[in-house]
């Protein structure tokens, strides 16, 4: 096959070690491994398989991508971070071996009222302070009794929250969400979960039974202050290109839509074939780096569909054809996002269709 011009490519190795580093930093826990929106743009299917020897759970937002894991024929533990929203998903959900997580009424009326062949594993969401899903600390106790007593939920009944503010280490938002939480489900038989990745790595009084790690299996510091280098995580997915041609552009020549980036002297640009189109960010500023040769030069000019150009002046030993990598090993993904105004999951799982995948084992 001849190889696409914009490809993925993904290091199965660094996955592994990630989830190394998960377990040398939360020793005492279980891992659930985050792998909702296909996986972080790395691939549900491909991911799940990987680490499924290696993992205790998986947890994905939606009843969809769980099924998805279930027709690739991955039988372990699957959490469902948004539960069920009426009866034929609740069917779905136990027909399927699902866990749900619990954080609405809705959600314990329908359990109450629904008739299940068996019953279904649930985690009681606790909002203590993101304000999304959960229940107050003071519906807790009513919401456990009624589940404990309903016939359609299994006997093990786990606890979760989610922190809003663990990505800063000034912050006690974090401890006092933790407090909370710690509080609210006091002397309750039952495991508890509270670390995404930014608290895995910041704040180890979180770690509690289960650790949720996300975005660091995937190789990408949640802090702001602290790299993926720094973490020892290993980037897993490499974004590449290569360049379709080279050309001058004279001083006082405008490149790109709008003509809002024009050349102050006489440049060498180099045109690559990557676009907002592929998942490459439409607002990376003009400055932006990529790598090519092992060299960082700047982008210029507007992102378009299917193209970016960026400045070669003085590269001379720069060709048509040469790889260019947009993210990966050598240029994190987190200093792309902070050229695009944004933050390192939104470019991971904005990787689109056409984009091919190479995994490297
Ligand atoms: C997405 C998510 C995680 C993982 O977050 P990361 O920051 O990627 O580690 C954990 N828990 C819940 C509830 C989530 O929605």
């Amino acid at each position: 096959m001849i190889p696409a011009a914009a490809y993925v490519e993904l290091d199965i190795n660094a996955l592994r070690h990630n989830v190394g580093r998960v377990k040398e930093l939360a020793p005492k826990s279980k891992i659930i491994a985050v792998i909702k929106a296909n996986a972080y743009g790395h691939g549900l299917e491909l991911v799940a398989s990987n680490l499924a020897a290696q993992v205790d759970a998986f947890a994905v937002a939606r009843i969809d991508e769980a099924l998805r894991l279930r027709a690739a024929n991955i039988q372990g533990r699957i959490l469902v971070l948004q539960g069920f929203s009426g009866p034929d998903e609740l069917l779905l959900m136990q027909h399927n071996q699902l866990e749900a997580v619990i954080h609405s009424e809705q959600q314990v009326d329908l359990l109450e009222t629904e008739n299940l062949p068996a019953g279904l594993p649930v985690w009681i969401k606790i909002d203590t302070g993101m304000n999304r899903l959960g229940f107050r600390p003071e519906q807790f106790s009513d919401v456990l009794q009624r589940l404990l007593q309903c016939r359609n939920v299994q006997a093990e009944i786990n606890f979760m929250t989610h922190f809003a503010n663990a990505d800063d280490l000034q912050d006690d938002k974090t401890t006092r969400q933790l407090q909370l939480f710690n509080a609210t489900t006091k002397g309750c038989a039952g495991l508890r979960s509270s670390a995404n990745s930014a608290a895995i790595i910041a704040w180890p009084a979180t770690h509690q039974d289960w650790v949720r790690p996300g975005l660091m299996l995937y190789g990408a510091s949640p802090l702001l202050n602290q790299s993926a280098r720094q973490l020892e995580l290993l980037v897993v997915m490499n974004f590449y290109s290569r360049i379709v041609v080279i050309k001058q552009v004279k001083k006082g020549e405008a490149v790109g839509y709008g003509g809002s980036w024009v050349a102050t002297k006489d440049i060498l640009l180099g045109v690559i074939s990557i676009g907002y189109g592929d998942g490459y960010p439409r607002y990376a500023k003009p400055g932006t780096p990529v790598l090519i040769n092992k060299q960082r030069v700047p982008l210029v000019g507007r992102v378009s569909m299917d193209m970016i150009t960026v400045d070669l002046t003085g590269h001379t030993d720069i060709k048509t054809g040469d790889q260019v990598l947009l993210w990966g090993a050598g240029l994190p993904v987190e200093e792309i996002a902070g050229y695009a105004d944004t933050i390192p999951y939104t470019l991971l799982c904005g990787i689109t269709r056409r984009v091919q995948v190479i995994v490297k084992k």
